[in-house]
């Protein structure tokens, strides 16, 4: 098939719910991918921070080949050992400040991790006569009913009301003080603004925040989906703050590709059976991909490769930066989720339309901002040839 008539087939049979490149990959190697015509790029995106160990991982093809074989779903009614192991290397990777227990959940996605994140808050609350749940401006945490309304981008709520009240958005950490009252349950945030604009929250305010919280007995929930899994540069973003949230919920790189999403929690005894579940959540497949790829993620923290490929990709960015710094105003981000401000929102189709065309995927996030987030594997030849790339890409523009 070639690309008009995938586009063509596409546009007759699925939904119109994504404007789409046009582009159609068939093949990857780490962190390059081969398009139906037989171009070849280098991926700066990883499947929006999906693909963590690069794009077709021998070890992660040979692992989930092996599940196929033996087992793929039994269903949560019976017990699952890759689930149960998955369970307790998240647990001691975590290993928060304060190391309070915690137990896993497992379920597909973000936005259903960050759904149960809100059934616990309400479970919670609950007990306690409080439903509130305060989020933050410019946040993004799914497109369920529940993790949309949790998402505080007004705009993005149209059309799909009435939704479950009792969410209340905050201007930034500060004004979470301004909004807290004896009916909040919970406050939901992430430390980097995947979709905000990739801005780092300050770690100063984070930690008296979560002081706070857990002083006024309100849960601190983490949604760690985007800057979970060692995207930061640690297992999670909260270990760089130095708190231990209540509640962390993380998805997309957990297990490279396959989908998964999990949740993190201290109040272990939360439900009781029958009260939360999930299908296909913590099966045999996704469970053993994740274990693999946290032991590969793993090797990478702890020989340095990971931190070599940060500073790699941080230096490139501020060379960047100084030689077209007419486009660039700033360096934003943590870790391999990182971005360059523009001074002009309106210029960020173009920029990754013409980084496309010059062989380079790039990525936007809100508030102007051009975002990267390579597999964590990247190796360093792809990041010189990619931000080659991307310097001629710009200066043709
Ligand atoms: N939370 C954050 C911070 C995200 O970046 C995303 C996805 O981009 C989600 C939640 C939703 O995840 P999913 O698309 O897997 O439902």
């Amino acid at each position: 098939m070639d690309l008009a008539q995938l586009q063509a087939l596409d546009n007759e049979f699925v939904l119109h719910t994504y404007a789409r490149y046009p582009v159609a990959f068939v093949r990857g190697e780490n962190a390059r991918l081969f398009d139906i015509s037989g171009k070849e790029y280098v991926d700066f995106a990883s499947g929006i921070g999906v693909c963590s160990v690069g794009h077709a991982n021998a070890r992660l093809a040979e692992v989930i080949a092996k599940q196929a074989k033996n087992l793929l779903h039994t269903s949560n009614l019976y017990y699952i050992e890759p689930q149960v192991r998955l369970a307790q290397r998240l647990v001691s990777l975590f290993c928060g400040v304060d190391s309070k227990p915690m137990r896993a959940f497992f379920c597909n996605s973000g936005a259903e991790a960050n759904e149960c994140a809100i059934k616990i808050a309400r479970k919670y609350g609950a007990q306690r006569g409080a439903h509130k749940i305060i989020t933050l401006d410019s946040s993004f945490h799914g497109r369920t009913i529940a993790s949309l309304k949790a998402t505080g981008q007004p705009k993005m709520h149209a059309h799909f009301g009435p939704y479950p009240d009792g969410f209340v958005y905050a201007k930034d950490i500060d004004d979470i003080y301004n909004h807290l009252d004896k009916h909040t349950c919970a406050v939901l945030l992430e430390l980097v603004q995947g979709e905000g604009g990739i801005a780092p929250m300050d770690r100063e305010k984070v930690k008296a925040l979560s002081k706070h919280l857990r002083a006024e007995q309100i849960l601190f929930m983490v949604d760690e989906v985007q800057s979970g899994v060692y995207r930061s540069g640690e297992i999670f973003a909260s270990r760089i703050y130095g708190v231990q949230p209540d509640v962390i919920s993380m998805a997309k790189g957990l297990a490279g590709g396959v989908p998964i999403g999990a949740v993190l929690t201290t109040l272990g005894d939360i439900f009781e059976y029958g009260e939360h579940g999930s299908t296909f959540g913590g099966n045999f497949l996704s469970c053993a991909a994740a274990l693999e790829v946290l032991d590969i993620l793993y090797e990478n923290y702890t020989n340095g490769s990971l931190k070599e490929r940060i500073i790699a990709f941080e230096s490139a960015l501020d060379s960047l930066l100084k030689d077209f710094g007419h486009i660039f105003l700033r360096r934003v981000g943590l870790g391999l989720m990182c971005g360059l401000h523009t001074h002009n929102a309106d210029m960020l189709p173009t920029i990754i339309s013409a980084a496309l065309e010059s062989g380079v995927i790039v990525l936007k996030s809100g508030k102007g901002v051009l975002r990267f987030l390579p597999a964590l594997t990247i190796h360093k030849d792809d990041i010189n040839e990619g931000f080659s790339r991307l310097r001629e890409a710009l200066a043709n523009l």
